[in-house]
């Protein structure tokens, strides 16, 4: 109970009062506990208003950002999404609430093991899960001709990764944080039957996105 009142002091103060409206957003925050997806020992401040190390160097994002990143990305139920940045497989939980089918990938081999037992444990069933360099996509053939509706980078990148401008499906939205290592602009990239469009939706910090489209270690 006193998590469930966690939770929505987390949904008032950090997210309604900051503008996040999206009803299938706010209630994906209210159901998935975000405490399993922290180190035990640091669980008391999993509902805190900013990031968290998860080990590995890295870390879950605060949950205004993600709400925000959710929020722009005006996610369907029938649609099929790319994650990039698995890390805890929190913002992962959160898309399986609201999407059909969930594509997520992560450069770090402990750290997408560890989230996919969770997530599996926790019974999510639309979920593949992929260990590798998230900036080329999804290669593998599933889904068959690599388009997602939505793809959402949870790290940061020097420039916009054309594997991934790639891999969107017609009016679909990439959402990825892009500048330099230690500050960013969160960048949508829309494609339409006239090309991408780009906008600018404000600055942000994020780990860097590292691999042969983005930064070399
Ligand atoms: N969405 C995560 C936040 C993870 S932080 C959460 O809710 O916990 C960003 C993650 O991106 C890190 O785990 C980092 O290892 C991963 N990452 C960095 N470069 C990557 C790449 N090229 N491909 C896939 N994952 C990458």
């Amino acid at each position: 109970m006193r998590l469930r009142a966690s939770r929505e002091n987390m949904i008032k103060y950090q997210l309604i009062a900051r503008g996040i409206t999206d009803e299938n957003v706010l209630k994906a925050f209210l159901k998935v506990p975000r405490h399993k997806f922290v180190p035990e020992e640091i669980g008391h401040l999993a509902y805190n208003d900013s990031p968290l190390s998860i080990g590995e160097g890295q870390t879950i994002s605060q949950p205004y950002i993600v709400a925000l990143m959710m929020q722009i990305l005006e996610l369907k139920n029938s649609d099929k999404v790319l994650e990039i940045g698995t890390g805890s497989g929190y913002q992962t939980a959160l898309l399986a609430e609201i999407v059909e089918i969930v594509y997520t990938v992560e450069r770090i081999n402990s750290l997408i093991r560890d989230a996919e037992d969770l997530l599996n444990g926790m019974g999510y069933k639309n979920i593949h899960y992929k260990y590798g360099d998230g900036t080329l996509g999804w290669k593998d053939g599933i889904p068959t001709q690599n388009e997602f509706d939505k793809i959402i980078v949870a790290a940061a990148a020097p420039d916009i990764p054309e594997s991934l401008t790639g891999q969107l499906a017609m009016n679909g939205k990439l959402i990825i944080p892009t500048g330099n290592r230690t500050f960013q602009q969160l960048v949508v990239i829309t494609r339409t039957e006239e090309g991408y469009i780009h906008t600018n939706e404000g600055g942000c910090t994020f780990v860097p996105l590292i691999g042969d489209e983005g930064w070399q270690e």
